[in-house]
């Protein structure tokens, strides 16, 4: 008989660019930059400007509200400490404001999942760094 010892899952860890948006999770704010140069929104972590690559960027909070835009459902254990969560979704949620942010949708089973089903954030606190997921909204 083997003791499998819990093997922690593997979790960000908030750099200088992408403090803000930890920063605002843990405060239950999704945080957006947005543009300062043509007001585009984006997802943390990228320098420039999808649109006029200017690297002039404010935080703003986005309301927290989305689609779901596409999602697939994990069958294989791709990492130990996910053994548990087997079948898992991964889903992409195309944020009302735009961006499209991959994340988790708790709260229903995988087969409740649909293209188009309107979710809302929700938070998954560790010690250290706080996660968004969804929800049905
Ligand atoms: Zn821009």
């Amino acid at each position: 008989m083997t003791q499998e010892t819990a093997i922690p899952k593997p979790l960000p860890v908030p750099d200088e660019a992408s403090r803000p948006f930890f920063e605002g999770a843990r405060a239950g704010r999704l945080m957006l930059m947005r543009c300062l140069a043509c007001g585009t929104l984006r997802l943390p972590s990228r320098r420039h400007c999808d649109r006029c690559l200017s690297p002039e960027v404010e935080w703003v909070a986005a309301s927290g509200r989305g689609r779901v835009r596409t999602f697939g459902i994990m069958h294989q254990r791709y990492h130990p400490a996910f053994a548990d969560d087997i079948p898992y979704n991964v889903t992409v949620v195309e944020l009302e404001e735009g961006p499209r942010l991959p994340a988790n949708i708790i709260g229903i089973p995988n087969s409740e999942l649909r293209v188009g089903m309107e979710v809302v954030v929700d938070w998954e606190h560790h010690e250290d760094v706080t996660i968004p997921k969804f929800r049905p909204a």
